[in-house]
C-alpha cells in the first residue's frame, strides 16, 4: 500500500540552529542568479530596443515607447551589475531580483497592451516574449511562494486593472495569456524543484560539516575544530589588542566510575558533563571534547578573573548534584584549570598554562580550580591563583 506521505514531495527542512547558515547560502545563490540574470537582460533587452525596425517595422513610432517600459529593466540589471563589480553591494541581491523580476513583467505586461489590437498575428512575438519572461521571473524567486505571490500577482493585478481602464475585455486578451501563464506554473514548479535541490544540498554539506567538527558521544566540537577556532580567537585577539581565557577541565577519579559501573555509564556520565558545562556557557563560547573526559572551554573577550567565576560554576555544576545514570547516582567532581591569553602570547603556551593549572588542581586534592595568569597580562594578583 502506497502510504499518502510517500506521495508527498521530500520538503527538505532546515532544522532551526542552521537557519544562520542557510540564510548566508541563500543569499550566496540569489547574488549569483542575480548577476547571470542582470547580463540575460541586460543583452537581450538591449538587443530587442535596436532590432525593432526588423520586427515590427511597421510601428517605429513606438520606439520611445517601448524604451519607456525597459528603462525600469536596464536600470535594475545595471545597478546588480555595478554592485557586483565595484563590490559595494547597494542593496541585498534579494531586492535587485524583485527589482528585475517585476520591472521586466511591468515592461513585457506593459509592451503587450501597446502592441495589442486584437490579431493573433501581430501579438505573436510578444506573446512568446511573455512566455520567455514568465518562466524566467519564476526562476527569479529563489526564496519560493512569497516571491511568486510579489512577481506574478501584484503585475497581473495592476495589468487587469489597466486592460479594463482601456476598455479591452479581459476574456479576449485570455487566449494571448494562455501560454504565458502555462509557462508561469511550469516556471514555478521548477523553481520549487531547484530550491529543494538546493536545500537538499546544503543540508547534506552542512551534516558532512557538523559531523567533521564534532565528537560523536557529547556532540562538543571535537580537537581538530576548536585547534580552528583558537588560531580564529588568537588572530582577532591580536587584531584588537584582546583578551580571551581557556578553561581546562578534567574529570576527577573517572577510570573509576568506568571500572565500578561499566564503560556505558561512563559515556553517560560524560554526556550529562557536556549539558551541565554547555548550560554554563555563553553563545560566543565554544566547548570542545579536548581527551577523553578532557574539556576545554574558549572564552572570547573573558579576562582571567571573569573565566574563574565560570570556572567555579561549571565546578559547582557537577559537585552539587550527582550525576543520574541508569539506576545510579554518581557524584562526579571535575577539576580545572584556567588561563587567560593575549595577543602577544602564542596559543600552545597558553594551553600549556592551562593544562599545569589543571595539573596543580589535581595535586591539591581535585574538584577546584587553579589558576595561571599569562605573563603579558600585568595581573596583579601572584601568577598562581586558585579559588
Ligand atoms: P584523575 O582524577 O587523576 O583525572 O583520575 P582519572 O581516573 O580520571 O584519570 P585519567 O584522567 O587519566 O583517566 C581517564 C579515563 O577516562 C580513562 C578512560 O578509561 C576514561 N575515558 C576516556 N574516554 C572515555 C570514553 O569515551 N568513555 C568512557 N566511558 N570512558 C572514557
Ligand atoms: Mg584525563
Ligand atoms: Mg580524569
Amino acid at each position: 500500500m502506497v502510504r499518502f506521505s510517500s506521495l508527498k514531495p521530500p520538503y527538505k527542512k532546515v532544522p532551526p540552529k542552521w537557519l544562520p547558515a542557510y540564510e548566508a547560502h541563500i543569499r550566496t545563490v540569489e547574488g549569483q542568479v542575480a548577476i547571470v540574470a542582470a547580463w540575460v537582460l541586460l543583452i537581450t533587452v538591449i538587443f530587442y530596443q535596436f532590432s525593432h525596425e526588423l520586427r515590427l517595422a511597421h510601428r517605429p513610432d513606438l520606439w520611445l515607447t517601448e524604451l519607456f517600459f525597459r528603462i525600469p529593466v536596464l536600470l535594475s540589471a545595471s545597478l546588480t551589475l555595478l554592485s557586483h563589480y565595484t563590490g559595494k553591494p547597494l542593496c541585498q541581491s534579494r531586492y535587485l531580483l524583485r527589482a528585475m523580476g517585476l520591472s521586466v513583467m511591468a515592461m513585457i505586461l506593459g509592451l503587450f497592451l501597446i502592441h495589442y489590437n486584437g490579431r493573433t498575428a501581430d501579438t505573436y512575438q510578444i506573446t512568446n516574449g511573455m512566455v520567455i519572461s514568465f518562466f524566467g521571473v519564476a526562476i527569479l524567486s529563489v526564496r519560493g511562494s512569497r516571491e511568486w505571490w510579489l512577481m506574478f500577482a501584484l503585475p497581473l493585478t495592476i495589468f487587469a486593472l489597466v486592460a479594463q481602464a482601456q476598455g479591452l475585455a479581459l476574456p479576449a486578451l485570455l487566449p494571448f495569456m494562455f501560454d504565458p501563464l502555462v509557462m508561469m506554473i511550469i516556471g514555478i514548479v521548477m523553481s520549487e524543484a531547484l530550491r529543494q535541490l538546493r536545500a537538499g544540498e546544503f543540508l547534506a554539506r552542512q551534516q558532512l560539516r557538523e559531523q567533521a567538527t564534532t565528537d560523536q558521544l557529547t556532540g562538543l566540537l571535537n580537537r581538530r575544530a576548536m585547534h580552528q577556532l583558537l588560531n580564529q580567537e588568537y588572530a582577532r585577539a591580536k587584531r584588537h589588542g584582546a583578551t580571551f581565557s581557556l578553561i581546562l577541565g578534567d574529570l576527577d577519579r573517572f577510570k573509576g566510575v568506568n571500572d565500578r559501573y561499566g564503560h556505558n555509564i561512563g559515556d553517560i556520565v560524560l554526556q550529562e558533563t557536556a549539558r551541565r558545562l554547555g548550560s554554563n556557557m555563553r553563545a560566543q563560547d565554544a566547548l570542545c571534547r579536548w581527551g577523553g573526559e578532557e574539556i576545554l572551554m574558549l572564552l572570547p573577550g573573558t579576562v582571567l578573573d571573569g573565566a574563574m567565576h565560570v570556572a567555579e560554576k561549571v565546578r559547582r555544576s557537577l559537585a552539587d548534584d550527582p550525576m543520574l545514570a541508569g539506576e545510579h547516582s554518581i557524584p562526579q567532581t571535575i577539576s580545572l584549570g584556567v588561563t587567560s591569553c593575549h595577543g602577544d602570547d602564542d596559543i600552545e603556551s597558553a594551553i600549556k598554562r592551562a593544562d599545569d593549572a589543571l595539573y596543580q588542581a589535581k595535586e591539591n586534592g581535585r574538584n577546584r580550580i587553579e589558576a595561571i595568569a599569562s605573563p603579558y597580562s600585568g595581573h596583579v594578583l601572584s601568577a598562581h591563583q586558585s579559588f
